[in-house]
C-alpha cells in the first residue's frame, strides 16, 4: 500500500502556513479519533493523520520531507546533509538513502537486536572533590526497560496479530520524490515496524513503546584527581536497547570549580604566597597550604619577588595512577604601604646605608596631583 502525499492527507496546500497545518490536522483527527469513530478503517486513518501532522509541524521534517518525499523522514536520513546533525535521527544516514534510490534494497533488518542510546551527564564537583574524589548519588531522568511488560510493548496475556497495515510482510511498497524523480521503493512498515504483527492489545504502561521514562538514582565515583571535562563511562547504564540488544552507556562528564586557594594546571598545584619586603630580604619560614594540611617554607634571605619553589609531589594524583604532581609556591614581596614615621625613619636610613639618596613625594602629592589633573 502506497504512502500518500502527507499534504494529501491532511487536505492542504504545500504552502499551508502552520496555523493551517494545525487547524486541518485538529478537525481530522477529531473526526477519524478511534475513541470516536468506530468504522473500519478508522483507526488507520488516523495513524495517518498522525503521521503526517507530525513531519508537517515539524519545520525540519517538513524541509526534508518537501526535498526528499517520503525518504526524508525516515529515522537514520539526514546525517550529513548540509553539515547539520540532526541528532535523535540515530544511525543510517546516506548509505540507505541511496541504497533505496539505486538497489531498491531493504532498509537493515529493523528485528535486529540494537544497542541503546548513550547518554551524557555533566556532573559539577568542587575542586577538593575531584583532587580527592568522592561517592555522589545522581539523579537522572532516562527510559528504562517498561516493568510491565518488559520491553515486549503488548499487555501481557495478550497475544500478536498480523500488521493490518502491511498483512505481515513488514514492509510496504511506496512512491518516493527523489533527487532522481519518482522512484517506487520498499519500505519498512511504518505501523509494526517491521515487525510483521501488533499486539492485540497494547501494555497499559507504555503503551507499546516497551519503554517507560523513570527519575533513576544512580551512585557516581568520582575518581581521584579528576580534571575538568574528563569523563567516565558507566557501561550499560543508556538507553535500554531494541529487540534484546544491549544497553548503551552513560557518559559523565565533569566540571570542576575552582578553587579559592589553588589553580591547577593539570596534576601540578599553584600558590600564590605573599611575604614582606623585611622576610624577603632577611629571610624568614612561612607556613604555606598544602591540598594535605600546611608545611613550613623556607624562604632565604634575599628571595625576590616572581621566585617559584617547588613542592615535589605535593600535587594532585594522577587520574590514571602515575603518581602525583607538584606544588608551585609562587612568591610575591609586598612592598609595605601606610609606614609609621618611625618606619620612615629606618627605611630613609637603611637608604642612605646602601648610599641611595632618595627624594620622598610629599604625603599630600596624591592631592596636589589630583588637582594638577583636574587642570586648577
Ligand atoms: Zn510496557
Ligand atoms: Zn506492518
Amino acid at each position: 500500500m502506497a504512502k500518500r502525499d502527507y499534504y494529501e492527507v491532511l487536505g492542504v496546500n504545500k504552502d499551508a502556513t502552520k496555523d493551517e497545518i494545525k487547524k486541518a490536522y485538529r478537525k481530522l483527527s477529531k473526526k477519524y479519533h478511534p475513541d470516536i469513530n468506530k468504522e473500519e478503517g478508522a483507526d488507520a486513518k488516523f495513524k495517518e493523520i498522525s503521521e503526517a501532522y507530525e513531519v508537517l509541524s515539524d519545520e525540519q521534517k517538513r524541509q526534508r520531507y518537501d526535498q526528499f518525499g517520503h525518504a526524508g523522514t525516515q529515522d537514520g536520513f539526514g546525517q550529513g546533509f548540509g553539515g547539520q546533525d540532526f541528532s535523535g535521527f540515530g544511525g543510517a544516514g546516506f548509505e540507505d538513502i541511496f541504497s533505496s534510490f539505486f538497489g531498491g534494497q531493504r532498509q537493515r533488518d529493523p528485528n535486529a537486536p540494537r544497542k541503546g542510546d548513550d547518554l551524557q551527564y555533566t556532573m559539577t564537583v568542587t575542586f577538593e572533590e575531584a583532587v580527592f574524589g568522592v561517592k555522589k548519588e545522581i539523579s537522572i531522568r532516562k527510559d528504562v526497560t517498561c516493568h510491565t511488560c518488559h520491553g515486549d510493548g503488548a499487555k501481557p496475556g495478550t497475544n500478536k496479530k498480523t500488521c493490518s497495515y502491511c498483512n505481515g510482510a513488514g514492509h510496504v511498497s511506496v512512491e518516493q520524490n527523489t533527487i532522481l524523480g519518482r522512484v517506487r521503493t520498499e519500505k519498512v512498515c511504518p505501523q509494526c515496524n517491521g515487525a510483521g504483527e501488533e499486539f492485540e492489545e497494547a501494555c497499559p504502561t507504555c503503551h507499546g513503546r516497551g519503554t517507560e521514562t523513570k527519575n533513576v538514582k544512580l551512585e557516581v565515583t568520582v575518581p581521584e584527581g579528576v580534571d575538568n571535562d574528563q569523563q567516565i563511562r558507566l557501561a550499560g547504564q543508556g538507553a535500554p536497547g531494541e529487540n534484546g540488544g544491549p544497553a548503551g552507556d552513560l557518559f559523565v562528564v565533569f566540571r570542576v570549580k575552582p578553587s579559592d586557594k589553588f589553580t591547577r594546571e593539570g596534576d601540578d598545584i599553584l600558590f600564590k604566597q605573599s611575604i614582606t619586603f623585611a622576610q624577603a630580604a632577611l629571610g624568614d619560614e612561612v607556613k604555606v597550604p598544602t591540598l594535605n594540611g600546611y608545611v613550613m617554607l623556607n624562604i632565604p634571605a634575599g628571595t625576590q619577588s616572581g621566585k617559584q619553589f617547588r613542592l615535589k609531589g605535593k600535587g594532585v594524583k594522577n587520574v590514571h595512577g602515575y603518581g602525583h604532581g607538584d606544588l608551585f609556591v609562587n612568591i610575591k614581596v609586598e612592598t609595605p604601604t601606610n609606614l609609621t614615621e618611625k618606619q620612615r625613619e629606618l627605611l630613609k636610613a637603611f637608604a642612605e646605608e646602601g648610599g641611595e639618596s632618595i627624594s620622598e613625594q610629599p604625603s599630600n602629592f596624591k592631592d596636589k596631583a589630583r588637582r594638577f589633573f583636574k587642570g586648577d
